[in-house]
């Protein structure tokens, strides 16, 4: 419909006006006072003036009442119901009249436009000062460019800018013709302002674009118009040149509006790894992209977004669980009791007969593993305190099979051959004949030959015969390699590492190992601040795309790298790779010669949770900065927009000597793009926006292969082999370690349970009892498969309750560890970010796992449900996560009635009575570990996480201390690691967490534990006695208990690290 010719839109005169309101006047409400003096202007508008006003104005106008009005509009803040006020004493007509009538008068017509403006802040007075021509008016002051009566000019712009927030009006505008007006106007402006002494004006006409564009009709007119071309080229010109920001971020919004809403370049969004579940579970058919579901729906680019952190970040009120009743039942079993039998086997601690013991530790050693690294598990340095001295009794032991260097060579390992059996066991009870004895290769390694032998041979290096093609054999090359690395690696063994890779079942089948889960990584010397945020990196890295549009000259457009299509090549660009264990990368498009679009695969069988890449670079050039940009991230923010960093593994680095996953890239930004998903891949509800993360990146070497990840990789293999380094170099003598397969996966990997603790003192019935009676932990990790952080952290705690650590030695003492270290194998080994194989999240199905298709979970259920079923429930059960929107460490428990007053409901205290003992823990962690946060610690039961292994571990196992334990992917802002160790930047923000950081957070755990169970159960004085002897304080260990006030005195005990102050301090503050 256009008025244009039609003599203008249907108009509301004052007359009908006032005939359907009539007597209205006298209930409108009286202005708000708004201070003696401020209240005088506005008094000629307070009831029972108004008939004396409408004929003061019908009788041409008053100056004074115009003055009063104006002066009202323009006080700061105006009323925010003024324009309300004025509409309902229908005078915004009165004010529009006015201004027709001083169209000649500028003074008089500036004072009208602010009124006018002060009106349209409100959406209806707007949308009626619209039907009856205000905007025909106002254009007609701005039109055509002239730098004469310029404050009308601006008084004009901002009014009109405050109408077209009325969507009516936007949409009457752009059929008018104005948007192409404005555009004209601006170009107008921006040429003749050389000096920039009109940018309020500039940025005016820009709101009111920015505001026409808010409606679909709006945004394709404005690209009909040239629009994105002319707001891209002029503004060019105002980015060198701080004073005009708020011009070039007002373009920036309105180019991100504009750009033209795209599927993702896939075919399907639906993850290239399928698996068909057992049983009649049917998944759902892909979801084809189609070009025409975009720009179809959507009148608005409405800017909130859901967050999909389900990470229990959510806090509103309204999700917390109310129902008392709820809070306070116990869910009857969801099996039958019998089924509970079978989960005897796996807790061989309660009826081990160590009468036979002698039998059994030769078992132990009968294995002849060998030990390549040779690593004897140390005390765990990260828990010791610098000025803790320990007494020589305590340390010392007897020898260790750990000391002896056994260098067994790689042939006589047996291992291998027990795993293979395993995995033919497994097959053969699927009844399913899958033959997979492959043989996993090496990536090949950098092409290089030169600088390979000078590596490796230095005495050869003058005289290089390029073998044809360049390359070295692979099996030559890690056998080369490995001859050169020998064990230097704690806790790392590349043969181990092959052994187990090569018993992983993955979707994909991988035939290669990725170097660094190969090789080992070690943490570097020194931690990496959070990075420093650049000024207007994120405009630039927005402009920079909005290029591809208005100069596509340079845009190459080729798919380098697509998982759907292996055979792909490409000559002069980079080559990419992620057909290894957790590797996640489907596609790579080359955009411009040194700028690429990668996209993430989503969780198998489903079609979302991209967050979590892992892949293999290699061709690239030295000292090119090299532009990355993933392009389908789900979450609304990131914490890659707070200093966090992805992280790198450079082969050649690591052939020098410095094996490390580094924190890298340069000019980071995580933004809202232009593709969309279509509602039916956004689960049936309304189509989803996606995130670019961009990032730089310049590679340290020619013609390296280098290894990027959204943070610190910890594979499958990884983890098995890591236990069996472990299990082997422990003391048999003291710790006593089971490691039993819970269950098969989906995918038919083992899923390892783990049984600590200290073999008894002696074979005497006392000692017996104790053993047998010591209270339960339960830990477990990674049910989501991204969050590699929680593996490190385990890593951590499982290497500090092995060794041989006085502490360690003690906690075992204490309690029996029952361990998951990784609750979602085939998530990890396949790449998935969230879920398991059939696509669910496995921490929402703890209320009913099913058997089949959670069996990780359905099985560790049934572990605490016979636990509890023996009268052993564990006194802690802690789930180890990661979290990508916050930064530190902190834990998540339950607490009825913090939730109920949380929610604001009234708590009888004398009906609900709690022990507060769930907060002992977290407390502890505070002083003891750097990264930990009380502060950040939560105790809400939310209803949306009822089936998370924290509440029901709470709720139906009756655990007081049940915990969800969130690391962060970022780093500090709080506690030690707050600064920054490093010297050359001393005054930085605070240190991302390296693997060093997360493996200490594991062992401080472990402390923490140690000090609950001083603080929280009844100790026998000889625990007691050790525990102080470990601190050298047996002066002090007498009537211990009684001097709590003596926190702090004892020497070489700052507050952070004195465990020992601790259990002295904790109960003050209870
Ligand atoms: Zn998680």
């Amino acid at each position: 419909m256009r008025w244009r010719n039609g003599g203008g839109p249907p108009r509301v005169t004052r007359s009908t006006v006032r005939s359907r309101h009539r007597g209205g006047f006298a209930t409108a409400k009286p202005p708000r006072q708004r201070g003696a003096q401020r209240a005088s202007p506005l008094t000629p508008l307070s009831p029972g003036t108004d008939r004396r006003i409408h004929y003061l104005i019908s009788k041409g106008g008053s100056e004074a009442l115009l003055q009063a009005l104006a002066n009202a509009a323009r006080a700061e803040p105006p009323a925010a119901d003024f324009g309300l006020k004025v509409q309902r004493l229908e005078a915004t007509d009165v004010i529009l009249s006015l201004a027709r009538k001083n169209l000649g008068h500028h003074l008089n017509l500036t004072h009208c436009l602010w009124v006018l403006r002060v009106c349209a802040s409100s959406v209806t007075a707007g949308t009626a000062l619209g039907i009856n021509g205000a905007m025909e008016l106002l254009f007609k002051v701005i039109t055509p460019y002239s730098k004469r009566h310029v404050r009308t000019v601006r008084a004009a712009i901002e009014a009109l800018a405050a109408l077209l927030k009325s969507k009516s009006n936007s949409r009457r505008a752009v059929n008018i013709g104005y948007l192409r007006g404005l555009l004209r106007l601006y170009q107008d402006w921006h040429h003749n302002d050389v000096s920039n002494n009109y940018v309020h004006i500039r940025r005016g006409l820009l709101i009111c674009l920015k505001h026409i564009t808010n409606i679909q009709l709006g945004r394709e007119t404005f690209l009909d118009s040239c629009g994105m071309e002319i707001l891209f080229t002029s503004v060019q010109d105002c980015l060198s040149c701080k004073n005009l920001d708020p011009i070039v971020t007002t373009v920036t919004q309105i180019l991100r509006k504009c750009y033209p809403k795209e599927p993702l370049p896939l075919p399907t969004v639906r993850s290239s790894y399928s698996f068909s579940l057992p049983g009649n579970v049917r998944t759902e058919p892909p979801c084809m992209l189609l070009e025409d579901d975009y720009e179809s729906d959507g009148e608005e680019e409405v800017e909130k977004d859901l967050d999909n952190d389900d990470d229990e970040t959510k806090e509103e009120d309204d999700d917390l669980e109310t129902d008392v009743n709820k809070l306070r039942s116990r869910p009857v079993l969801d099996r039958p009791e019998e089924a509970l039998k079978q989960y005897e086997a796996v807790c061989p601690e309660l009826s081990h007969n160590f009468q036979s013991e002698e039998e059994k530790s030769s078992e132990d050693n009968t294995e002849n593993l060998p030990s390549t690294p040779s690593y004897f598990i140390q005390s765990a340095t990260s828990v010791k305190h610098q000025n803790i001295q320990r007494t020589q009794s305590v340390t010392v032991m007897g020898p260790d099979p750990g000391e002896e260097d056994l260098k067994v060579p790689l042939q006589s390992w047996t291992k291998k051959e027990k795993c293979r059996q395993a995995v033919q066991d497994a097959d053969s009870l699927e009844e399913e004949d899958v033959a997979r004895s492959h043989v996993l290769t090496l990536c090949p390694l950098p092409k290089e030959i030169a600088w390979y032998k000078k590596m490796f041979n230095t005495e050869c290096e003058a005289s290089i015969n390029r073998s044809p093609g360049g390359r070295l054999k692979t099996s030559d090359m890690v056998r080369n390699l490995l001859k050169k690395h020998q064990g230097n690696m704690p806790f790392h063994s590349p043969c181990f590492y092959i052994a187990r890779a090569e018993c992983v079942k993955s979707i994909p089948d991988y035939k290669f190992l990725a170097f660094p889960d190969f090789w080992g990584h070690q943490p570097p010397p020194y931690g990496k601040p959070m990075l420093e945020r650049k000024y207007g990196v994120q405009r630039d890295k927005v402009l920079d795309d909005v290029r591809r549009l208005i100069q596509p000259g340079d845009v190459i457009g080729r798919t380098v790298f697509d998982l759907d299509e292996p055979s792909l090549g490409a000559p002069d660009c980079l080559t990419f790779f992620s057909k290894f264990e957790s590797g996640n990368l489907r596609k790579a498009i080359q955009v411009r010669e040194f700028e690429y679009d990668l996209i993430m695969n989503a969780d198998v069988n489903s079609n979302q949770h991209h967050q979590w890449f892992y892949f293999e670079v290699r061709d690239m050039k030295l000292a090119v900065p090299y532009r990355f940009n993933i392009i389908n991230c789900e979450k609304f923010n990131s914490q890659f927009n707070y200093g966090m960093q992805l992280v790198m593994y450079s082969v050649k680095e690591a052939l020098q000597g410095r094996p490390h996953w580094l924190r890298v890239g340069y000019d980071i930004s995580y933004y809202k793009n232009h593709y969309r998903s279509c509602a039916a891949a956004a689960g049936g509800m309304r189509r989803k926006s996606y995130y670019t993360l961009a990032f730089s990146i310049t590679f340290p070497h020619e013609d390296d292969v280098c290894y990027l990840a959204y943070h610190y990789p910890y594979t499958y293999s990884t983890m098995m082999s890591h236990l069996d380094i472990l299990e082997q170099n422990r003391n048999p003598k003291k710790v006593y370690w089971r490691q039993q397969t819970l269950c098969q996966t989906l995918g038919g990997n083992p899923c390892p349970l783990l049984t600590i603790t200290a073999m008894p003192e002696s074979k005497k019935r006392d000692d017996l009892e104790q053993f047998y009676n010591r209270p339960y932990v339960f830990l477990m990790a990674r049910v989501h498969p991204g969050e590699s952080n929680a593996s490190w952290v385990m890593k951590g705690t499982l290497e500090f309750l092995v060794s041989s650590d006085p502490i360690a030695d003690l906690l075992r003492k204490c309690f029996i560890f029952k361990i998951v270290p990784m609750l979602n194998p085939d998530g990890v080994v396949n790449g998935n970010h969230r879920c398991s194989l059939s696509g669910h999240d496995l921490n929402r199905q703890w209320l009913t796992p099913s058997s089949q298709l959670h069996p990780t979970i359905y099985h560790t259920k049934g572990l605490l449900y016979y636990l509890r079923s023996i009268g052993r429930t564990p006194l802690v059960f802690c789930d180890y996560h990661g979290h990508s929107q916050k930064k530190n460490v902190f834990l998540y428990g339950c607490s009825i009635k913090e939730t109920l007053w949380q929610a604001g409901c009234m708590v009888d205290t004398a009906v609900i009575t709690e022990d507060v003992g769930y907060r002992t823990l977290p407390k502890i962690l505070d002083k003891v570990a750097p990264p930990f946060v009380m502060n950040s610690c939560s105790f809400l039961v939310e209803k949306s996480r009822e089936s998370t292994a924290r509440v029901v571990a709470w709720q139906e196992m009756g655990i007081l201390r049940s915990y969800t334990m969130e690391s962060t992917y970022c780093g500090c802002n709080h506690g030690l690691y707050k600064v920054s160790k490093s010297l050359a930047l001393p005054r930085t923000k605070g240190l991302q967490l390296g693997t060093q950081e997360l493996e200490e957070m594991g062992s401080k755990f472990c402390l923490g534990l140690l000090i609950l169970h001083l603080k929280s159960l009844p100790c026998s004085k000889k625990v007691m006695a050790q525990a102080a002897l470990l601190l050298d304080l047996e002066e002090e260990i007498t009537d211990l208990r009684a001097h709590r006030s003596v926190i702090g005195v004892f020497r070489g005990f700052s507050c952070r690290s004195s465990w020992w102050g601790c259990i002295l301090g904790l109960d003050s503050q209870k």
